[in-house]
């Protein structure tokens, strides 16, 4: 089949850079709000931010009030300890990509419903497909359990993960929600410790890109 050019259909999908497909998806979020939960116009939506080619993907749950109001991820009380740790750990945040499992702020912050999470999934799936990061950091329990059921993140916080998802292998590394760090100094501490370990997987992996292939269906902790 050919397009109007008589190139392959394929083909100027295939070229497009991850930066218009990005763009793409967003514009598909806002066509569709009127069928998506929490949603009720198409600004209420707060889009995923960063390095559309960034080796690290970092997901949070829903927006708060400043994300609503400015359309931005992490960027309230949480994103600023998320942004500055970020800073602190060689990574500057536009280097990185930030997004949500659910894209417009629940009423009251309220913990998103499973199906308000399901409602946004096929649209932070395609977010992740286009980056393909190599690691993804889930921040808090809810985007932990995207690809980490049944653990509890007290007990894998900080440990990278090594998963089969959607078919392919993905590194996952869970952490504290930077809200819940702010609640404490002793899960600030675990917060901080747990970001200073980014760079350095980022290095392990660059260093065992040929080793690091996943030989079965195995959900593995690596270290
Ligand atoms: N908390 C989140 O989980 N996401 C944000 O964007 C802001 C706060």
């Amino acid at each position: 089949m050919k397009g109007a050019e008589g190139l392959p259909f394929v083909l100027p999908y295939m070229c497009m850079d991850k930066a218009a497909l990005l763009e793409g998806l967003n514009q598909k979020l806002e066509n569709s709000y009127k069928s998506l939960p929490l949603a009720t116009k198409k600004e209420d939506l707060v889009h995923g931010e960063g390095d559309p080619k960034a080796r690290v993907m970092f997901i949070g749950e829903a927006p708060g009030r400043d994300e609503a109001i400015q359309r931005r991820p992490f960027v309230g009380r949480s994103g600023k300890l998320l942004r500055k740790t970020l800073e602190e750990v060689g990574l500057p945040p536009e280097k990185v990509f930030i997004s949500n499992i659910v894209k417009v702020r629940p009423p009251e912050n309220r913990d998103p419903t499973p199906e308000e999470i399901a409602a946004y999934r096929p649209f932070l799936n395609e977010e992740i497909e286009i980056i393909k990061p190599e690691i993804i950091v889930t921040l808090g329990r809810f985007s932990m359990a995207k690809f980490l059921p049944d653990v509890k993140i007290s007990q894998v916080h900080g440990r990278l993960h090594k998963v089969i998802w959607e078919k392919k292998d993905l590194f996952v590394l869970p952490m504290y929600h930077p809200a819940a760090a702010l609640r404490s100094t002793k899960m600030k501490e675990a917060f901080v410790h747990d970001f200073k370990k980014v760079p350095k997987i980022l290095s392990w992996l660059k260093e065992n890109e040929k080793t690091t292939k996943l030989k079965g269906n195995i959900k593995d902790i690596l270290f």
